[in-house]
């Protein structure tokens, strides 16, 4: 049964409503009970990935008042940073935005998305300024000094993604891989969480609109609108949360073989409000597009779809040290995009709490230390040719965000989280 999005309101308030993560509603269609649907009230839907359109505005006090007039240019553990839009006069106050995709000029595979973790897992920034009468200003900064930090998206949660390929004969470095992406087809890589992603649940934006509450890296915030290059087909969101309720966990850098970009989180729940929204949840991963691209032309070169990807794989990257062969140079620590490898009195080890789940270390590592099944893209060209490419690298993390869509659904049940209707439809 159909409700208006006040009597899902008014039920979550009472505690009748029936909310359901998008992996639940899943698993019900899957026992074959696609009866049961019609009584769900809200889904809990989820994504993290590489989402370059990210930047974060930091307002902090510097220096005392009367100090400098204003600041020229600005660095923040070594990322060039734009200075305003408040140039602030004479009060030794910066207002700086920082996208997460620059690069530090003096740390090696150091960017935004590295310095947002970094700042929210409580971390001290060095701030460079250099005045505009030619002054040199430097001062350790943390979050806790920051009154105003604030994390927006410009290009988030896309409804789909696309998947790589290199189809050319010599290797590419691209954002969409760590390493020089090899030629002739020979390795594909991937976005996008397939049947979890919130915007795959409600693609014509009926439940989703301007004020719809979210979580951003953990911490509530709203949605904007749609995001840059947004379209009927492939929707995304733009929107924003405070920094300081964030959880670092859900965020960072990852680093490619084009630099750094930045990794972020959104989960939202999708109150059930149309027929259309209600067809969508059942629709499995094997039924989303996954349009694949080649890398350097971004040409679209065939369609693939989420089942390829995201069933009868793993979604976590098993380790055991103990298959480790010691080998004279760790390829798996080199490449590692998280940097979550590492060598510690002669033994490998891995951060779990930085792991990425993106399985590039199962391919190099010789000895086996590294375990997932990454699936293949079955790849049909528009010439008629079919082929079977082996994924090499995931650049979203499907593990987290089943995990963060559970989290929502908790919150939506215990009341810490509250769903409101949206102040107005995105057009
Ligand atoms: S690549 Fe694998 S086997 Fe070789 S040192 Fe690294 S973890 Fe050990
Ligand atoms: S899966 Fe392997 S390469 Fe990827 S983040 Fe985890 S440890 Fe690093």
């Amino acid at each position: 049964m159909i409700r208006s999005y006040s009597e899902i309101v008014e039920r979550v308030e009472r505690k009748e409503a029936v909310v359901m993560t998008a992996e639940d509603v899943s698993r019900l269609l899957q026992a074959g009970e696609a009866s049961r649907l019609s009584e769900v009230d809200v889904v809990t839907t989820a994504t993290r990935a590489v989402m370059s359109g990210t930047y974060a505005v930091l307002s902090f006090p510097l220096a005392g008042p009367g100090s400098f007039l204003r600041a020229r240019r600005a660095w923040i553990n070594g990322i060039e940073v734009q200075v305003g839009p408040c140039p602030n006069e004479n009060l030794g106050i910066l207002d700086l935005m920082v996208l997460g995709t620059a690069h530090s000029r003096s740390r090696p595979n150091y960017g935004g998305g590295h310095l947002f973790r970094d700042l929210v897992e409580g971390k001290k920034a060095l701030v460079e300024v250099e005045t505009d009468c030619g002054r040199c200003i430097q001062a350790e900064v943390g979050l806790e000094e920051m009154p105003f930090a604030r994390l927006f998206g410009s290009r988030h949660a896309f409804k789909n993604y696309s998947a790589f390929v290199n189809a050319g004969s010599e290797p590419v470095a691209t954002i969409f891989h760590r390493l020089a992406f090899a030629p002739q087809c020979s390795e594909a890589t991937f976005s996008g969480c397939g049947l979890i992603s919130p915007l795959k649940n409600d693609p014509l934006l009926e439940s989703i609109g301007i004020g719809s509450r979210i979580l951003l890296n953990g911490a509530e915030g709203y949605v904007i609108g749609t995001g840059t290059r947004s379209s009927r087909d492939r929707p995304n969101l733009s929107g924003f949360a405070d920094m300081q309720k964030m959880d670092p966990e859900l965020m960072g850098g990852f680093v490619t073989s084009a630099g750094p970009e930045c990794i972020c989180s959104w989960a939202m729940a999708i109150p059930i409000v149309s027929q259309k929204i209600l067809a969508e949840i059942a629709r499995p991963d094997e039924d989303i597009p996954l349009p694949v691209s080649d890398v350097s032309s971004r040409a679209a070169i065939g369609v693939a779809d989420y089942g390829d990807v995201w069933t009868e794989v793993d979604l976590d990257v098993i380790f055991e040290p103990e298959s480790c062969i010691s080998c004279s140079s760790c390829r798996a620590e080199e490449s590692c995009p998280m940097q979550a490898i590492s060598h510690q009195s002669g033994r490998v080890e891995r951060d779990e709490w930085l792991c990425f789940h993106c399985g590039l270390c199962v391919s190099l590592c010789p000895g086996g230390a590294f375990r997932s099944r990454l699936g293949a893209v079955e790849l049909n060209t528009e010439s008629g040719d079919y082929k079977r490419i082996p994924v090499t690298l995931r650049q979203s993390d499907r593990l987290r965000a089943v995990k963060l869509a559970g989290d929502l659904k908790k919150r939506i049940l215990d009341g810490s989280f509250k769903i409101a209707e949206p102040v107005g439809r995105i057009s």
